[in-house]
């Protein structure tokens, strides 16, 4: 059995966080540590800890999750402008909290797609 995250408690509405959207299936909300004038986590409700663990019976929840990043895009102003949506996985892409999750962001030109770093 997966462990909770601190999602799962933004999830419940048991710590503070600034939720834009929740249904049945997900919850965005912003980023603690904005990297952009628009930031936003798109989580699905129930626990997955990497990409790695997702499993058909998740497709309905991740679909949610894009349809709602289309959404808050144009709520936001970003959309035209243009926004990039980001899942990191494991180590090498810096995953950090172990209930997946998208980050929407946009707001301003976001340069490169990757560091030239190796
Ligand atoms: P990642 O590196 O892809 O795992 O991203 C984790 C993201 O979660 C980071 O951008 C953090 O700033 C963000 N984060 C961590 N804790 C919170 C929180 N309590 N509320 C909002 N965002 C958070």
């Amino acid at each position: 059995m997966a462990e909770e995250t601190i999602f799962s408690k933004i999830i419940r509405r048991e710590i503070p966080a600034e939720i834009l959207f929740q249904d049945e299936l997900v919850t965005a909300f912003r980023d603690i540590s904005a990297k952009a004038p628009t930031h936003i986590l798109i989580i699905p409700n129930h626990l997955i800890p990497t990409v790695n663990d997702i499993k058909a019976s998740d497709e309905k929840a991740l679909g949610r999750m894009m349809s709602v990043a289309a959404k808050l895009a144009q709520e936001e102003g970003v959309a035209e402008g243009g926004y990039r949506l980001i899942m990191n996985c494991n180590e090498d892409a810096g995953q950090e909290v172990f209930h997946i999750h998208m980050h929407l962001l946009g707001g301003h030109a976001l340069g490169p797609m990757l560091s030239q770093k190796r």
